[in-house]
């Protein structure tokens, strides 16, 4: 018998990556469509209500073992479930002698096709992720599981929602192949946080794919290869071995603790602008968070939500830090970060106008409620929390004081709530000049910021590019300048601009007596390589 021959499809790289393996279609995802029998308005809303505390738990307990991203995610179809909204036109048709399934169903399907929900983070596949698991719930359909898949397989399925997502074991498959789907997707969110190779929408029908299938799965060329050649498979195969290599070696250095070849120890924190990021790595690997910037982790919002759902994010970086500290920043927006309704419009030279602490500080409503959200999470662990673009003495005192105040009208409401360290960014001239003036519990330095002012070069006008040198000796006598404060106070002084994960910057860095970086997670690998490598000497 000839051997089939090896075909190749086109398909959309929702997540980039090679896999070579077998082919495992999960089963249908879609909902329950088996329909109960009716029984009284009563019973009804009755099953209704037990069917959404099931889908409720059910969704909390995978929240609970979620890193932050996808945790948020889950806490967002969660609030769904209690939205009004949704729920009173589904009570009402339940009243008028709807059976509950497809009053629920047709509520959610109403809710997609309107993209109206209250919860702004949960988006048209959460809400329909949601139906079907509360469908599951009400009509006793078993929620079938992705079940032990066989190690190395594809997974292939029509559609993948979030929580069917979590439920496979990503260790055992190797990659996936949807149907329909679209690279802005939640699952494509988190499929390449995890570095899980996805295509979508090949241009092939499902009954193609036949399971145990051999096929390749190319997510950088976008393109899925089926029944491979001996040749093509081998020239897959050496090159997924050579990126397997590569993730190897990254692991090794990522193993290691952050020690120079002189033997001086440097903490190595993350600097967290998309929680998603944090997916893939191992807390045990960093000194905890350096940096959270707080007006990134809502992207759907014009700034910041409520402060409920300010505090489940940040509590949940704490659980990921697991004891870990984690610093956060108040709202650094203005400047080359407008966001509409909050920043002034029209400001005559915004990067030198109200931003940072000088926004958060004139938008006082805001400001409290960010430090509310923040003194509650930091009831739940080693929270830090640090002021941006801080000028003058004054303006860090009136900020702390501000804390002070929220922290102590939580205790006397009876809510929980600690006064976490409060610490400054260093990223002016004035305030590295005169750093001895802010009593600051700890101090990181922004150098993206200090060097543009220091400088007088735009962060992002690439005219004046070359000006903006973190290794020119006006920054680096700033930055030892702060580290000396610290060193005299016993705080700590770390870095968290753009600089600190160069490699080439490194260790001039650590001679200004740095001893504390902060990097974005893809850079954590390069960076403690950069920092064995490095001599300080007896620098400082
Ligand atoms: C910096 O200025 O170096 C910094 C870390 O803050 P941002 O880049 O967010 O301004
Ligand atoms: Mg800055």
């Amino acid at each position: 018998m000839s051997r089939p021959l090896e075909r190749r499809f086109t398909a959309d790289i929702a997540s980039p990556g090679l896999a070579h393996g077998a082919l495992h279609v999960l089963a249908g995802t879609g909902c329950c469509t088996a329909a109960r029998v009716a029984g009284t308005p009563d019973e009804e809303r009755e099953a209704l209500e037990q069917a959404i505390a099931g889908a409720a738990e059910q969704l909390s307990e995978l929240a609970r073992k979620a890193r932050p991203r996808a945790a948020d995610i889950l806490a967002g179809q969660i609030a769904v479930l209690s939205e009004s909204e949704l729920i009173g036109p589904v009570l009402e048709a339940i009243e008028g002698g709807e059976p509950a399934w497809s009053a629920f169903r047709d509520a959610v399907g109403l809710a997609i096709a309107e993209r109206r929900t209250a919860s702004p983070q949960a988006r048209a596949e959460d809400l329909a992720d949601l139906r079907d698991r509360v469908l599951r719930c009400l009509l006793g359909g078993e929620a079938e599981g992705p079940g032990e898949l066989p190690a190395g397989a594809i997974v292939v399925a029509e559609a993948l929602t979030v929580s069917r997502f979590l439920e496979v074991d990503w260790r055992r498959a190797c990659g996936a192949v949807l149907l329909a789907g679209s690279p802005a997707s939640h699952v494509a969110l988190l499929a390449r946080a995890r570095g899980v190779p996805l295509l979508i929408r090949p241009d092939i029908d499902l009954a193609e794919l036949e399971p145990g299938r051999d096929a390749v799965l190319d997510a950088e060329a976008g393109c899925l290869v089926l029944m491979p050649s001996p040749a093509t498979s081998r020239d897959y195969d050496r090159r997924i071995a050579q990126r397997r290599h590569e993730r190897d070696r990254k692991e090794r250095w990522l193993s290691r603790p952050a020690v120079t070849a002189d033997g001086m120890t440097v903490r190595v924190y993350l600097n967290v602008d998309d929680p998603a990021l944090l997916e893939g790595i191992d807390p045990a690997h960093c000194d905890g968070i350096g940096l959270v910037r707080s007006e990134f982790l809502f992207p759907e919002e014009d700034g910041l939500p409520d402060e409920e759902r300010q505090y489940r994010v940040y509590r949940a970086l704490l659980t990921w830090a697991g004891g870990l500290p984690v610093t956060l920043r108040t709202l650094d927006v203005g400047g080359d970060k407008p966001v509409a309704g909050l920043t002034p419009k029209d400001e005559a030279n915004p990067v030198l106008g109200l931003r940072g602490l000088r926004l958060s500080l004139a938008r006082p409503e805001v400001f409290r409620g960010q430090l509310r959200a923040l003194a509650r999470a930091a009831a739940h662990g080693p929270l830090k929390v640090m002021v941006p673009l801080v000028t003058l003495p004054g303006e860090f005192d009136h900020a702390r004081a501000l804390l002070a105040e929220e922290v102590s009208a939580l205790e006397k409401a009876g809510i929980g709530a600690v006064l976490p360290e409060f610490g400054m960014m260093v990223e002016t001239p004035a305030a590295a000049l005169n750093i001895a003036e802010f009593d600051a519990d700890f101090y990181s330095i922004g150098t993206n910021d200090l060097v543009q002012f220091v400088l007088a070069a735009g962060r992002d006008n690439p005219a004046v590019a070359e000006l903006l040198d973190p290794l020119n000796p006006a920054v680096l006598e700033l930055i030892a300048r702060v580290c000396a404060r610290g060193r005299a106070l016993g705080r700590e002084v770390s870095l968290c601009g753009e600089a600190a994960s160069r490699p080439e910057c490194i260790p001039a860095l650590l001679k200004t007596g740095v001893r504390a970086l902060s990097v974005p997670p893809v850079a954590l690998a390069e960076v403690k390589e950069a920092i064995a490598l490095a001599e300080v000497g007896a620098s400082v």
